[in-house]
């Protein structure tokens, strides 16, 4: 069985569109730089609208995860176990993004562990983000 898709929305399309091309860029606020994620209409912050989506570096330390043994989603059955969480990215205390976890033994993954964003394919459908060892 596929895997379900990301289906994006018209405020999410450009952080889509850019992990496509295996980059991870987000929202952040022209007026004061705050970056934003998930992306909104207004910055949490300033109250600015003038938002645009910028590249981040994509390193970051795990801020909580979960291993799935038992899968309830149609199309991971094959996957399990998998690993999917939070981290925390460099560029501003606070800002973080949920992605899967690869490469890394479920058994090594910890709060605090420094992670890297990698992409990962999709079939059919492109890339989307994952997190794995610097
Ligand atoms: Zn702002």
């Amino acid at each position: 069985m596929t895997r379900p898709v990301p289906e994006p929305t018209a405020l999410s399309a450009p952080y889509w569109e850019a992990a496509r091309e295996g980059r991870l860029e987000l929202q952040r606020c022209r007026h004061c730089r705050h970056w934003i994620h998930f992306p909104d209409f207004l910055c949490p912050r300033c109250g600015s609208d003038d938002l645009a989506f910028e590249e981040a570096g994509g390193n970051g330390t795990v801020d909580t995860f979960t291993v799935v043994h038992r899968v309830f989603v149609p199309g991971f059955a094959d996957h399990a176990p998998y690993a999917v969480g939070w981290v925390l990215l460099d560029e501003q205390p606070g800002l973080r993004v949920f992605a899967d976890f690869v490469g890394i033994p479920a058994d090594r993954l910890r709060i605090g562990l420094p992670v890297a964003a990698c992409f990962t394919d999709r079939p059919g459908w492109g890339t989307v983000l994952s997190f794995t060892t610097p």
